[in-house]
């Protein structure tokens, strides 16, 4: 498992790269330490470093189940196929899974998972799953019912940085032996959305050039192959400036320099533009915060049926409630954006 040694190790190996060939763009850094960060460990829960919504509550999976199985039910009942993007334990599609299952629907599941550790947990969970390393090998001959759940956040971005000689890559140098930012050398303009180039200078703009591929990839897909996918991260819905990129380690806000490998590098996931792009390749795109969705979709009744049953639990599920859907907890920043083929029904709970 993970530890010092590994650490140093990745630190060490950033060091060297960047004495040889110079400082490196922040893109590469985020994506190789969560590559070693997520390979070697199981992240979520008290013990790890973060805890996701599947993982506070079973509501929070079975609404997602019941809003596939909704748009399941109205398609026609097709032969598709249950998709998770980056399942974490699988405890949301165990969640979601059963609640679909409640529907008389129970799909073949097919996971895209990057790390050898979470994938042996994942298949304890959901013994019939199927692994992926991209969604590329997803089954081109039916409709696809997509979830993806803080998958997004942990893509590596790119940032961009307006200086006195117009926009640069921002990259990771060293200074006395300590990593800092620094402008890179080439002219990056051409890479900055016409919307964002007259900033001041100072200004970081991040782009996500992964997770715009996948969004594009699997809109195009849904268009084609039919289905529908949900997308729930932690973001922004109107577009933005500023740096967003931060480091958890052991529930808590660490410097992102401060642990490579050993911490959670994730960034706010630009709602704006995947939407747009997403609009671009044919599908329609609802978005709404975590807590109005969940809140339409009936997390209430739910809570309130799970207390009848196990009355014990009454703090318990009403404080998870509160975690998912409080406007100063995950209720705001988090949000939600569907994609539904053109002319298909749309998803509940977008208002
Ligand atoms: N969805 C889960 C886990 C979120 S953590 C939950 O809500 O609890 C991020 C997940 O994405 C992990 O499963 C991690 O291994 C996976 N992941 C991160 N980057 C990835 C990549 N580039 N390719 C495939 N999986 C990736």
């Amino acid at each position: 498992m993970s530890g010092a040694g590994s650490s140093t190790d990745l630190a060490a190996t950033f060091r060297r790269l960047i004495e040889r060939h110079g400082p490196m763009p922040v893109s590469r850094y985020m994506g190789e330490n969560n590559a070693r960060y997520y390979a070697a460990r199981d992240p979520l829960g008290s013990a790890g470093d973060f805890t996701t919504a599947p993982e506070i509550s079973q509501m929070f999976g079975e609404m997602v189940g019941l809003w596939l199985a909704d748009l399941w039910n109205r398609s026609g009942r097709p032969d598709a196929t249950y998709v998770e993007l980056g399942p974490g334990r699988g405890t949301l599609a165990r969640d979601a899974l059963r609640a679909m299952a409640s529907q008389g629907i129970s799909p073949p599941v097919h996971l895209v998972e990057g790390s050898e550790s979470l994938r042996k947990l994942q298949a304890d969970t959901l013994s019939q799953a199927q692994f992926h390393d991209s969604i590329d090998t997803l089954p081109e001959d039916r409709p696809l019912y997509i979830v993806a759940n803080e998958f997004l956040d942990a893509l590596p971005i790119r940032q961009l940085v307006m200086t006195e000689r117009g926009w640069r890559e921002r990259m990771v140098a060293l200074e006395d032996d300590r990593f800092v930012f620094a402008a890179g050398h080439s002219p990056m303009d051409d890479a900055v959305p016409e919307h964002h180039r007259s900033h001041p200078i100072g200004t970081v703009i991040e782009t996500c050039p992964a997770a715009a591929a996948t969004v594009e990839e699997i809109a195009r897909r849904i268009d084609i192959q039919g289905g529908a996918a949900l997308f729930i991260d932690y973001g922004y819905l109107t577009s933005q400036t500023g740096e967003t990129l931060q480091a958890v380690r052991a529930h808590k806000k660490v410097g992102v320099f401060d642990a490579p490998g050993e911490m959670d590098l994730t960034a706010l996931v630009d709602f704006a533009t995947l939407g747009e792009m997403a609009r671009r390749a044919g599908p329609a795109v609802n978005t709404a915060t975590q807590g109005a969705w969940l809140s339409a979709m009936g997390i209430d009744l739910r809570a309130q049926a799970l207390t009848q049953r196990a009355p014990d639990r009454t703090e318990e599920l009403a404080r998870a409630r509160d975690r998912l859907i409080g406007p100063d907890q995950m209720g705001e920043l988090f949000k939600v954006m569907a994609l539904t083929p053109r002319g298909a029904p749309r998803g509940a709970g977008f208002g």
